[in-house]
């Protein structure tokens, strides 16, 4: 027997309706690349969304198509959202730290028919226009009064776009599972390869966010994204945050720590998103300030590790750490670690011990561990295997790539990761590796992140990174590469003693190589890619 309930379709397009009927005032706040900070609410942007609809249509967007951007957070980026998912349209942002040759790939593999971007990144699109479709308009991201001089050829105006359109649109509807988003992995082996996210898994991630970060993603919190919106639809956030009331604060393109803290503590935000690196520069610039934003008492930290340092250093200030664990692939969220009410007690070490985790799991992300066979591992804390996913909010094959799809999903249809992990009984995920990273030496695994967290906690180190290096004898053996802090000199035993009071004598790296800073991915992670390519060829 069916249930005898509606079916309406779950459309991005609601989210902005709903939000500027029900909380008109909540705010969108942005550093623009004009030079100022520019004010909005949801009532307003909802406006401005039915607008740039209508101008998509007038430019003869049909459903279906690739619609890109190329542009920092700000809310003509976040009108971009919605207006293009709104008439069924596909959003692809594009990460602007691509390669030329990764950006060539994706634009044309994803056949992009409109390509929207910052005044910032015109004279990128100039030097590739002739390696882009031949058909591709190009849309610049400002006013008339702020047009630069360009060569590309009939480039439109964004606000002459919007300008004299009606102010309310009839969203059209259409099946929830129309593409709404896509989003291409930086690509560190072979091509990028995208992911097609839908309606209908951009709202239950929305969703899963509000239910699972209540304290953050509510009525009148402040949030600052410096996760891009052009790194998997920053995390979720543009729809989040318009769900729960919460207002957003969209930096632009300044991400550097004095910038960062300055916009944190005169909006008075409460809760910061993104990767670690980024935290790094803010938390040294708490330390020259001798004190935290005004208002600022959560962070969200994700995308690669959390060095435990960090984590302690926020926390013991008083900000609340959330490590948070995903991936492009699962649109992204995986796990939080957020602690439950009876662990808030514990002793600050064994806090700190339980945050360095990724956390736990997220209602619709089904999560198991397997051995190189394929086989189920027990989730007791102890043995380590191979992530696999299931859900609604995971990819189920890359956009227009089966080559690349097939490898990926084991004969249920679980999501392969990548990722080697361990998962405790009380659901608590700890990321051990990548698969590609993993450093195997004598048959023994080496967790390259355990080793980077002991290193980090010298206060002689900036940042270090633990990558393998081909050895004859153990078959790879870990190299340390680590960026010492201005005016320090970290000395190579001293750190490789550190090590050995912490770690088995094998797991300890033979040799340490220090430089003046480690080279990152296009999301702002360590590329140990290229780190291999730079050490591990003759490194030992
Ligand atoms: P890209 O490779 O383009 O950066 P993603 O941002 O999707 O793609 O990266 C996802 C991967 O990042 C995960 O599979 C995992 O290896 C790593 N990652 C993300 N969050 C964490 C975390 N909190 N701790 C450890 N690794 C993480």
């Amino acid at each position: 027997m069916k249930g005898q309930m509606m079916h309406r379709p779950l459309k991005i397009a609601d989210i902005i309706t709903f939000a500027a009927a029900n909380y008109p005032n909540g705010e969108l706040v942005s550093v623009r690349t004009e030079g100022d900070i520019h004010r909005t609410t949801y009532r307003e942007t909802a406006h401005r969304v039915a607008q740039l609809a209508h101008g998509l249509n007038k430019l003869g967007v049909n459903p279906g198509d690739r619609i890109a951007t190329l542009a920092w957070n700000g809310y003509r980026h976040f009108e971009l959202y919605y207006a293009i998912s709104g008439i069924g349209a596909v959003c692809h942002t594009i990460n602007p730290r691509l390669s030329a040759e990764q950006m060539i790939y994706i634009v044309n593999h994803a056949k992009d028919r409109i390509l929207f971007c910052d005044t910032t990144f015109v004279p990128i699109i100039e030097k590739l226009r002739a390696h882009f479709p031949e058909d591709l308009r190009v849309v610049i991201m400002t006013d008339r009064a702020h047009m630069p001089e360009t060569s590309l050829e009939g480039a439109l105006c964004y606000e002459e776009l919007l300008d004299g359109q009606p102010q309310e649109i009839d969203w059209p509807d259409f099946d929830e599972n129309q593409a709404a988003g896509l989003c291409y992995t930086s690509g560190t082996t072979g091509n990028p390869k995208g992911t097609l996210f839908s309606h209908r898994s951009t709202l239950l991630h929305a969703f899963t966010l509000c239910i699972t970060i209540p304290k953050v993603l509510q009525e009148g919190t402040r949030i600052l994204p410096v996760v891009p919106l052009f790194h998997v639809n920053a995390w979720g956030l543009p729809y989040a945050a318009p769900l729960s009331g919460a207002s957003l604060i969209f930096p632009g393109g300044a991400l550097d720590g004095k910038s960062l803290f300055d916009l944190l503590d005169t909006e008075k935000v409460f809760s910061a998103w993104g990767v670690p690196t980024v935290w790094l520069g803010l938390m040294n610039e708490i330390n020259q300030r001798g004190r935290l934003p005004d208002g600022f008492g959560d962070v969200v930290i994700g995308g690669s590790a959390a060095p435990r340092t960090l984590i302690e250093a926020f926390e013991t200030k008083g900000v609340n750490v959330c490590h948070a664990w995903g991936m492009t692939e699962m649109s992204p969220l995986g796990t939080q670690c957020n602690l439950p009410p009876d662990m808030a007690d514990l002793p600050q070490e064994q806090r700190i011990d339980r945050k360095q985790s990724q956390g736990r799991g997220v209602f619709g992300v089904e999560m198991k561990i397997v051995d190189d066979a394929g086989n189920r591992m027990p989730h007791d804390g102890v043995s380590q295997g191979h992530l696999y996913v299931r859900g609604n909010t995971i990819t189920s094959g890359y956009f227009e790539d089966p080559e690349a799809s097939t490898p990926v999903f084991d004969r249920d249809g679980w999501f392969c990761t990548g990722d080697i992990a361990v998962i405790d009984p009380q659901g608590f995920l700890k990321i051990t590796d990548r698969s590609k990273d993993l450093i195997k030496s004598g048959g023994e695994w080496i967790s390259s992140l355990d080793l980077e967290n002991i290193v980090m906690s010298h206060p002689d180190v900036a940042n270090c990174a633990v990558i393998a290096v081909p050895d004859p004898k153990w078959d790879e053996r870990p190299l340390l590469v680590v960026v010492p802090r201005e005016d320090a000199q970290p000395q190579e035993d001293d750190l490789l003693a550190l090590l050995a009071d912490r770690l088995a004598k094998w797991q300890v790296p033979d040799e340490i190589v220090f430089v003046e800073q480690l080279p990152l991915t296009a999301t702002g992670k360590v590329s140990k890619l290229t780190l291999r390519k730079q050490h591990a060829e003759g490194g030992l």
